[in-house]
């Protein structure tokens, strides 16, 4: 018996490559290719550094208020974390404690099987259908939680409030989880369900990472009923009270402030996406329709695996799995408008070699 066999062993995720090099287009991340809000970059030249010795207000009530009006919620109903993986993992350990698995798609975001290993979750998954949707009827099935993102994450497809509603009236008995990184792209909020006294088993977990150009801070959130949200708060409270720092809480509230710049961000994005998917559909990809920052494509004829090492080789960053269905197909974050013309431009030149 030696030390070394009482380490853990796990298989962590693999985020998309933080690349080094110079002059790459780094379309591999989801990352917004805008800057954060220019209040929210003036909350950081405001800032007083020297208050940094003192930690940070541990509820973060601002931050929380600058969410919670923004969604037509209470300060009780939103909880904050290092990023929405941090959120995501502590209602894992949170509310999955049953015997029962829980339930998620088969093509969805990585993270979740790695938490359920990590956490010793049983879990189960049910298949995307020929054209990569979720079947609400799957989620009928008896269940020890419910984990969907929404879009769903690599397929970039969105789905409509009446789709969700039927997902929590089917499940009125286990902790459904909205996964919302991508929803400021595409769809409609669950958290309008928050309210409803009869859905206090929803979750809805969200981020700054993404629509907000804040992902190097580390900053999610959650919405749900003050039930979820004080048992999270336990949780968190059991192993570290300070999980934002004072700079984000600064920064975060101006960021949630500036409504107009966000909305002309997600609408440049959008317009752009729109523009790439078109082009794309052009040259004979099949791209699904996205509700997100980034697209899901595939070509008959092509290998895009091939296409992905390619276009690493003239500098350009895409995604690519090699999992089970989805092993010729790319995901591309939708950059700026330059940057998606270098994309488009590689692209064409591969397919045209
Ligand atoms: N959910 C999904 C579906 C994601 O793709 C990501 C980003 N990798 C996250 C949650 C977490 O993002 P963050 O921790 O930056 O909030």
């Amino acid at each position: 018996m030696s030390w070394k066999d009482n380490l853990r062993k796990i298989e962590p995720y693999v985020p998309g490559e933080q690349s080094k090099e110079k002059d790459i287009v780094k379309l591999n991340a989801n990352e917004n290719p805008y800057p954060p809000s220019p209040k929210a970059i003036q909350a950081l030249k405001d800032f007083n550094a020297e208050s940094l010795r003192l930690y940070p207000p541990a509820d973060a009530t601002p931050l929380k208020k600058a969410i919670a009006d923004y969604y037509g919620v209470g300060v009780n109903n939103v909880f904050l974390g290092n990023g929405s993986d941090d959120v995501l993992a502590l209602a894992f350990q949170a509310f999955f404690n049953g015997d029962k698995p829980i339930a998620y798609p088969d093509i969805t975001y990585s993270f979740y099987p790695v938490w359920c290993r990590l956490f010793g979750i049983p879990y189960k998954t049910y298949p995307l259908d020929e054209n990569f949707r979720i079947n609400p009827e799957d989620y009928r099935e008896e269940n020890g939680g419910v984990v969907l993102p929404n879009p769903n994450a690599p397929t970039s497809i969105g789905e409509d409030t009446e789709f969700i509603q039927k997902i929590l009236d089917y499940n009125r008995d286990s902790v459904v989880i909205i996964d919302e990184a991508y929803a400021d792209f595409g769809v409609q909020s669950a958290a309008l369900f928050v309210d409803s006294d009869s859905y206090q088993n929803l979750l809805v977990t969200g981020t700054f990472s993404k629509s907000r150009s804040l992902a190097g801070l580390r900053i999610g959130f959650a919405i749900g009923s003050k039930a979820l949200i004080s048992v999270l708060e336990a949780v968190k409270n059991s192993y570290n009270s300070y999980t934002v720092d004072s700079l984000s809480i600064a920064m975060g509230i101006a960021s949630f402030e500036d409504r107009d710049y966000f909305t002309a961000t997600v609408d440049k994005i959008i317009a752009t996406r729109e523009r790439m998917t078109a082009r794309l559909r052009e040259l004979g990809f099949t791209v699904l329709d996205s509700s997100a920052n980034f697209i899901f494509a595939t070509h008959n004829d092509y290998s895009m695996k091939e296409l992905f090492e390619y276009l690493k080789t003239e500098k350009v960053f895409i995604r690519y799995f090699n999992l089970p269905r989805i092993d010729n197909y790319i995901r591309v974050t939708v950059g700026t408008d330059e940057e998606v013309d270098i994309f488009l431009k590689e692209t064409e030149a591969y397919i045209r070699r």
